[in-house]
């Protein structure tokens, strides 16, 4: 068993420090940890919203005080995330809904579906198998083809022993012809993350627009959005409150959408009423303006990507560290920044660890219920103090159980 650097009888201290008496460290795979400033300024509010009196809780979505900190929420995503704001497929619509992500697996296909039409799907996880499978019940339903799986790399249920990873390149494209190409840019549950390396983009996907749910990585870097046609994402992992879900959609593609189903299930629907057609969820989007105040503050996604890449490279670094006791079930070219999995010997020692972790003040680290082992989830409001310690306890313990 590989021991990294370390002398016989020499200890190893976990910073006691990092306990936060009252609040644990929260690596809880979402809804997830959001700032202490942000919670912090919103305690501050939560009785007087901006000198009004009333809570942000309490005014009409159609009044100046709330709409002021709608706009400045839409205003704030834009400017980070640099979403081009031209016309047609120059531009891109920002859009809050509800349902989740989950409700987007089946809008998606409603709106971006015709009749007739094909959409594929790359499938590298978990959360891909959803989509396609409300995909499915889509197309059957509207006059659709049945989706295509171009590419799926989920190892067969019980399988333990496959690596879990991205498509081989070329291995996901698209064909002429095909409404829209699916895929999860990070694959919360498994911890199977698209280009991650320092400036990587998409691999080629083909000439469909590419639909994409970022819901677990979505603002943890700067990317160019220009490689795909649609994004969606919950906020509740990387942006703020679960209650809101954030799409961004190609202008030609909202209006190219179905108009023939329900009105609120059109994306028209939001983009021509900035997402006020009806009551959106007003806290969940004044909050999550305060978390992309934060972000700005810290210096803005550049700063947000060097600590994430810094908080995943010391859990990643002990786990390649004691080969013969951490084992990462994902290939490493394909491993999440967001989301890192891995497996102990056995489940009484996944589980002997979960415990400590939790006697050391750390929290929400289990893995999914339907893989097991443990979990660290690293989003932009995970403290790098947190992955610090954990990376700490992590080689503390392999040095003594392993
Ligand atoms: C969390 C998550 C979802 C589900 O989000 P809901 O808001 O619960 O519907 C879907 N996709 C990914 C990648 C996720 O991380």
């Amino acid at each position: 068993m590989a021991r990294a650097g370390r002398l016989p009888g020499e200890t190893v201290t976990i910073p006691a420090a990092m306990t936060i008496p009252s609040r644990p460290m929260n690596f809880n795979p979402g809804p997830a940890a959001l700032p202490r400033a942000v919670l912090e300024r919103c305690r501050d509010e939560l009785l007087d919203f901006g000198g009004t009196g009333l809570s942000v809780m309490e005014h009409s979505h159609r009044g100046a005080a709330y709409e002021r900190a709608h706009h400045a929420t839409t205003a704030r995503l834009r400017a980070l995330l640099d979403i081009p704001d031209g016309h047609g497929d120059a531009g891109y619509d920002i859009l809050y809904v509800q349902g989740g992500a989950s409700q987007q697996f089946a809008v998606v296909p409603l709106n971006l579906l015709p009749p007739g039409g094909r959409a594929s799907h790359v499938v590298t996880g978990a959360w891909g198998e959803r989509a396609i499978a409300e995909a499915r019940a889509v197309a059957a339903t509207a006059g659709g083809g049945a989706p295509r799986v171009v590419a799926s790399t989920v190892p067969a249920p019980g399988d333990e022993r496959t690596l879990r990873r991205l498509p081989r390149p070329g291995e996901a494209r698209s064909e002429g012809g095909d409404a829209y190409l699916h895929l999860t840019t990070n694959e919360t549950i498994d911890g199977v993350q698209f280009a991650t390396a320092p400036g990587a983009t998409m691999p080629d996907l083909g000439p469909a627009p590419v639909v994409a749910d970022m819901s677990s990585d979505i603002a943890w870097r700067r990317v160019d959005l220009r490689q795909f046609g649609l994004i969606y994402a919950g906020a509740q992992k990387n942006l703020g409150p679960s209650g809101v879900t954030v799409v961004i959609i190609r202008r030609d593609l909202v209006e190219a959408g179905r108009s023939d189903i329900p009105t609120i299930f059109q994306y028209r629907t939001f983009a021509r009423h900035d997402s006020l057609y009806n009551t959106p969820p007003t806290f969940a989007i004044y909050l999550m303006g305060l978390v992309l105040e934060w972000i700005e503050e810290l210096g803005g996604l550049d700063a947000i990507e060097a600590r994430n890449r810094a908080k995943a490279g010391a859990i990643y670094g002990v786990i390649d560290a004691f080969p013969g006791f951490y084992r990462c079930p994902v290939e490493s070219g394909s491993r999440s920044l967001m989301n890192v999995t891995f497996r102990l010997p056995t489940p009484g020692a996944e589980a002997r660890f979960l415990d400590e972790a939790m006697a050391h003040g750390m929290t929400g680290l289990q893995g999914h219920r339907s893989v097991g082992g443990v979990r660290a989830s690293l989003y932009n409001a995970v403290e790098p103090a947190w992955a610090d310690a954990l990376a700490a306890l992590m080689r503390d313990h392999a040095a003594k159980h392993g």
